[in-house]
């Protein structure tokens, strides 16, 4: 195989203006916190602090729900569904137009390889308002009834694996459909949103109708414990929707969850092994693995199981983990030490109870958190390695001789997030994906996105939708 030499290829980050210390996004204003609360966001590759941000407490949030409730009740609610979809389709364009300074900053916070947030993240972002925004005068052809009504205030809470497309999954729809909102993003990685607070106020959205509440877990919780939100949305761990799902029960604010995921990515015999190579690689690698619809458990069968490993290790040996801001860089920082230590943990977990560890020889910087990318074979189905999620680089893989072992192993699991079939046969591939309990079947492809397309989960992956018709759904009282 040729092996070339690469030169650095960083994107600069001069196109970045960052500001030593953000405020709290409400009532159209950036402002300081109740009590003067902040905390700092890392670059995860350097460990070098990017910004002091404020943290909002109880009665930051309070304001930020009444700035929602008033712009509700007033000029957004009383608002011509043509005129907000304006304002969404601004968003859009700005996003586009400000695209290279987004993905810039997303990497720097998020630790993701620039190739991705350039080519992935932000132009998702964009898509996701140009396709609300054609929504937002179509309700009534949207099949929630001839005359469906926002719910009002949204409390959005979200993860830091995508920080800037997350806010736009949640933002896009609910505006769309006329409700007001109150986003939290992620105590790692809340400056794209930040970002795109002031990209409400450059395209001039009214005051309140988004409001930007940064902080870590309590403030989610003191969002969602609020009492004034007429619906909670919320990305993030099995473990804090349970909480929030306890929290919320026998009120009158609606919920929906997107949780953990540990996907089956399945390789049938007569799959095009150099494809399903690459799609196994975007599978499970792609965001370091920090994935929520990752394919984490690889389900081969067992007369293609060698070569197919064989191809695999050929092609892990090739990825180049490094400087985010690097555009040859296919894998980056994990995003925090935290992080990093409950991936170190599941894997040698991995090597304790008796899978093989297999890891391409790949030098990790000094600084920063990193994990290489890593194989499991000989992994059985009660390792904790094929159990629980471990929202990092590593792949656990599991061989299987029939169909029907192949359906039962990737459904043994309390999650039912997505999945991925590898075949040449249509009639096989409409086969295993009825009988695969996930949200999401990808066919000879992984980790395919598109506005239009709805994702959401089973069982403990959650409820709801987001994306397409169906995640106008969740904002809508139909
Ligand atoms: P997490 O701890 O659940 O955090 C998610 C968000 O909730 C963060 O903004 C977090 O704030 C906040 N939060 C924490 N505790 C809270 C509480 N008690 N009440 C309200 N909000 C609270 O999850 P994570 O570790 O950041 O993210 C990784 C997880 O998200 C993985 O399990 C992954 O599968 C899941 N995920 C799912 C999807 C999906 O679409 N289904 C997408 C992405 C990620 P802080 O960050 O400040 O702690
Ligand atoms: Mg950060």
């Amino acid at each position: 195989m040729p092996v070339f030499d690469y030169a650095p290829a960083p994107e600069s980050r001069d196109i970045v203006a960052l500001r030593p210390g953000y405020g709290l996004f409400v009532d159209g204003a950036f402002t300081e916190p109740a009590d003067g609360g902040t905390f700092k966001t890392v670059n995860p590759a350097t460990e070098e602090v990017l910004a002091e941000v404020a943290e909002a407490g109880p009665a930051d949030v309070d304001r930020a729900v009444a700035a929602a409730r008033r712009a509700f009740d007033g000029v957004w609610g009383r608002m011509r569904p043509a005129e907000r979809a304006k304002y969404l389709f601004r968003v859009a364009r700005v996003l586009q137009e400000r695209a290279r300074e987004f993905a810039v900053l997303e990497s720097l916070d998020n630790g993701k390889p620039i190739r991705e947030s350039r080519d992935v993240d932000v132009p998702l972002a964009a898509a996701h308002f140009f396709y609300y925004a054609g929504w937002a005068d179509k309700l009534r052809w949207a099949g929630f009834g001839g005359d469906p009504r926002p719910l009002g205030v949204a409390g959005q809470v979200i993860p830091w694996n995508f920080p800037l497309l997350m806010a736009a999954w949640k933002l896009a729809p609910a505006l769309a459909a006329g409700n007001t909102c109150v986003l939290k993003p992620a105590e790692t990685t809340p400056l794209s949103a930040l970002l795109l607070a002031e990209v409400l106020q450059q395209v001039d959205l009214p005051p309140g109708v988004v409001n930007i509440v940064t902080g870590a877990g309590g403030t989610g919780r003191a969002l969602v414990a609020h009492g004034g939100l007429d619906k909670v949305a919320f990305t993030g761990s099995t473990e804090v929707g349970k909480q929030i799902q306890r929290t919320l029960a026998g009120t009158r604010t609606k919920l929906t969850l997107e949780l953990g995921g540990k996907a089956a990515n399945i390789v049938f015999d007569d799959a095009p092994l150099d494809q399903a190579v690459e799609g196994i690689v975007n599978g499970i690698f792609f965001n370091q693995g920090h994935v929520c619809c990752a394919g984490s458990r690889l389900l081969v069968q067992e007369s293609v199981a060698e070569p197919l490993l064989e191809r695999l290790k050929q092609r892990l040996a090739t990825l180049r983990l490094g400087d985010p801001l690097d555009k040859n860089t296919d894998i980056g920082a994990v995003n925090s030490a935290a992080q990093l230590e409950r991936i170190t943990e599941l894997a040698a977990s991995g090597d304790a109870e008796g899978a093989v560890r297999w890891q391409p020889e790949c030098p990790l910087p000094d600084r920063g958190w990193w994990f290489p990318p890593t194989l499991f074979t000989g992994v059985s189905q009660s390792h904790r390695i094929a159990r629980e999620e471990i929202f990092g680089p590593v792949l656990s893989v599991l061989t299987f001789r029939t169909p029907d072992e192949a359906v039962v192993k990737a459904n043994n699991t309390p999650y039912g997030l997505s999945a991925g079939v590898w075949s040449e046969k249509g009639s096989r591939i409409l086969w295993t994906a009825q009988r695969l309990r996930a949200g999401v079947v990808w066919a000879n492809t992984f980790n395919r996105f598109d506005p239009a397309s709805p994702f959401g989960g089973y069982k403990e992956s959650g409820f709801g939708r987001e994306g397409g018709r169906h995640g106008l759904e969740a904002y809508l009282d139909a």
